[in-house]
């Protein structure tokens, strides 16, 4: 075939494709192309006798879905730890389905923030009356039986950083935010060289600041990039490497400077949001997620700037995807 590799691959070479995915001694990623809006990916630790688990998935059937391809692994060594990197719903929803024995593990701000964004809320969303935003909102979690979800709070929450013991086995939990959300922790595996980032790392998709500041998400970026890995499980997208994590600096670094710009020049923040050009960055799934971010460095630039209900930014990302679309000829 033509442009495959001869011999082996290198180690870094994982394919982008549905499910468990082996990273090494005793660790799978597990991926959900193609990344986009509630497409998260997880990951599985395990050590003797006992498991952790990285994040749950967005409803009950594809955290079911999950669960079942990792029982030939977990039948000898339960799930008996979850944490949750962060409150969105495509990494805590299907918290219910793992075992009752299980501990659920989510900093203070997490916990917190996951009783502000119950399933209820996105549903309210779907089926707004407002045509603009309930459209949006279908593409974004039309796919999804949130209404089936539950939910099962944490059962231990921590600040700053968490050490666990997983048969063995040393995992090091830490908080890095505020900057996807109110708090974004991250699962570094010092012995396989391997960190999850939850949504601190977007790969090929566009990563959206809820809350930033910038500067953290930034500064997070880096702590990431100090870490002694060779493997990247973003929250979204395909699993990578330092590279990956480097993109979305860079993303952050010109979205930021351009909507800074912007907002000296006393340029609405969602005209300025349309206005920036992408670059190289605009090949990137999601794009319309800058509505958000630049909605969000506008807050952080002066604080006054009265930051957008989250169903108005819904609606005009919505706009954006449309405006982004290649047109008709
Ligand atoms: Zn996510």
């Amino acid at each position: 075939m033509v442009g495959e590799p001869e011999g082996e691959l290198a180690p870094m070479s994982h394919s982008y494709t549905k499910g468990l995915h082996e990273l090494g001694d005793g660790v799978w990623a597990y991926i959900q192309p193609d990344g986009s809006w509630c497409l998260s990916n997880a990951g599985l630790i395990v050590g003797d006798g006992t498991s952790l688990l990285v994040d749950t998935l967005m409803d009950l059937k594809l955290t079911r879905e999950m669960l079942d391809s990792m029982k030939s692994i977990t039948a000898t060594r339960p799930i008996d730890t979850l944490v949750n990197t962060h409150a969105n719903g495509d990494h805590c929803y299907g918290n219910e389905l793992v075992p009752d024995r299980a501990e659920i593990y989510a900093t203070v701000a997490a916990a917190e923030e996951m009783t502000e964004v119950p399933p209820a809320r996105l549903l309210g969303m779907r089926e707004a009356e407002d045509p603009e935003l309930r459209e949006f909102a279908q593409y974004c979690f039309g796919a999804f039986a949130i209404e089936e979800v539950n939910g099962r709070p944490p059962d231990r929450t921590f600040t700053d950083s968490l050490e666990l013991e997983v048969g063995g086995r040393k995992v090091s939990v830490a908080d890095l935010g505020p900057a996807h959300t109110h708090s974004d922790s991250i699962v570094y595996l010092a012995d396989a060289r391997t960190v999850f980032t939850g949504d601190l790392v977007f790969v090929k998709g566009t990563p959206i600041a809820w809350v930033g500041p910038i500067g953290n998400w930034l500064a997070a970026c880096d702590r990431i990039c100090a870490l002694d890995v060779d493997t990247v499980v973003p929250g979204h997208g395909p699993i990578t490497d330092k590279d990956g994590v480097r993109d979305v600096h860079a993303y952050f670094s010109h979205v930021y400077a351009e909507a800074k710009l912007r907002q000296e020049a006393g340029v609405d923040s969602l005209e300025a949001a349309f206005d920036i050009d992408l670059g190289p960055f605009a090949e990137w799934g999601d794009s319309e997620r800058i509505v958000v971010t630049v909605d969000t460095i506008y807050g952080e630039l002066d604080p006054s700037h009265a930051t957008g209900e989250p169903t108005e930014l819904f609606r005009q990302m919505g706009r954006y995807m449309k405006k982004a679309a290649p047109q008709p000829r």
